[in-house]
């Protein structure tokens, strides 16, 4: 098959592997870089132009979106399904998860279990808004943060009450939410392809750290987890539409939690932990794909 990797970076950890274990299974992978795509999306036949010429149609790609270049990355991922390629992750898929609130509000309704949050735009709402989390200790996080900035942990009301002032006198959108005490500073990774869970880490933080992010000093090892886990995985990455996606969930009392689904999450930190070859996972399941799809269209 013919394959493209969308990614900004062909040195990045992730892109190499991918492009090693595709070219290993067979394919002709390349590396395209998203930003220099471009398109006239008035043309009566789809096609994605690069760097000066067309480039010529691909069977699948393989998106990784970063969060920096969501709107455009997503429009250019939507110009290649126009085109008849399989997106491993949808276009619209993507840009679900990239709206956390909105994420949260789906799999809500779906009934997966998450922290309880609280969101609002106006500071004379703050002291309900933590009353309503179950006051403190709660976490405070910046909606537009990532690798674990921005998320705050407030120990009293008072203190929540000043940094949730504080981010919204920045005009920053945050989140309030239940501290899940009992998770000891670690979190749970599941990386998703297709319907099943292939890989999962534990991740915990450093001494004194409740956040678990690797790029905050966290290290991560193998976890077996839960069938409670696993379906919980499975069903967040279903109820957001993505095939390929990393699903952190916290350990509660009362079960996992969701707390965030990553639609373009990392190679490295899973393949290292697990020893899995996870990049392989991924092209055997855009060939299981590809076969579907090709039958189908003989049926038809
Ligand atoms: P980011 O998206 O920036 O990584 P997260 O929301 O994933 O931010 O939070 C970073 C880390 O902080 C998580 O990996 C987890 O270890 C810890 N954490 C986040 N929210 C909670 C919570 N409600 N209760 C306990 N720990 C949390
Ligand atoms: N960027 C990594 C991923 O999405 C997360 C690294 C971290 O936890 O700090 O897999």
């Amino acid at each position: 098959m013919k394959i493209a990797i969308l990614s900004r970076n062909k040195k990045l950890y992730s892109t190499r592997r991918l492009k090693e274990a595709g070219e290993a299974q067979g394919h002709q992978v390349d590396v395209i870089d998203t930003l220099h795509c471009y398109m006239d999306i008035t043309s009566d036949r789809s096609v994605v132009r690069y760097k000066g010429k067309e480039l010529p149609p691909y069977d699948a790609i393989i998106p990784r979106i970063g969060a920096s270049i969501s709107f455009y990355g997503t429009a250019v991922v939507r110009q290649f399904e126009m085109t008849g390629a399989f997106s491993v992750n949808e276009s619209v898929a993507i840009s679900r998860s990239r709206d956390k609130l909105r994420s949260m509000q789906l799999l809500s309704r779906k009934g997966i279990g998450l922290p309880r949050t609280g969101f609002a735009n106006r500071p004379d709402n703050v002291k309900d808004l933590i009353k309503n989390v179950g006051g403190a200790p709660c976490v405070i996080k910046l909606l537009e943060g990532t690798q674990g900035i921005g998320v705050v942990l407030a120990e009293t009301t008072k203190s929540a009450e000043a940094i949730v002032e504080a981010f919204m006198g920045l005009n920053a959108d945050i989140l309030i939410q239940e501290f899940i005490k009992e998770a000891g500073g670690a979190d749970i990774r599941c990386f998703v392809v297709g319907d099943r869970v292939v890989a999962a880490m534990k991740r915990q933080g450093g001494e004194g750290e409740f956040r678990s992010n690797l790029h905050r000093g966290g290290s991560a090892v193998l976890v077996k987890l839960t069938p409670e886990e696993r379906a919980t995985a499975v069903s967040a990455a279903n109820i957001m539409g993505l095939n390929v996606c990393g699903v952190d969930l916290l350990r509660a009392e009362r079960g996992p939690v969701v707390m965030e689904v990553n639609s373009s999450p990392g190679l490295a930190g899973i393949e290292a932990a697990t020893e899995k070859d996870v990049a392989t996972m991924i092209f055997k399941f855009i060939e299981k794909k590809f076969i579907e799809k090709n039958a189908n269209a003989k049926s038809n």
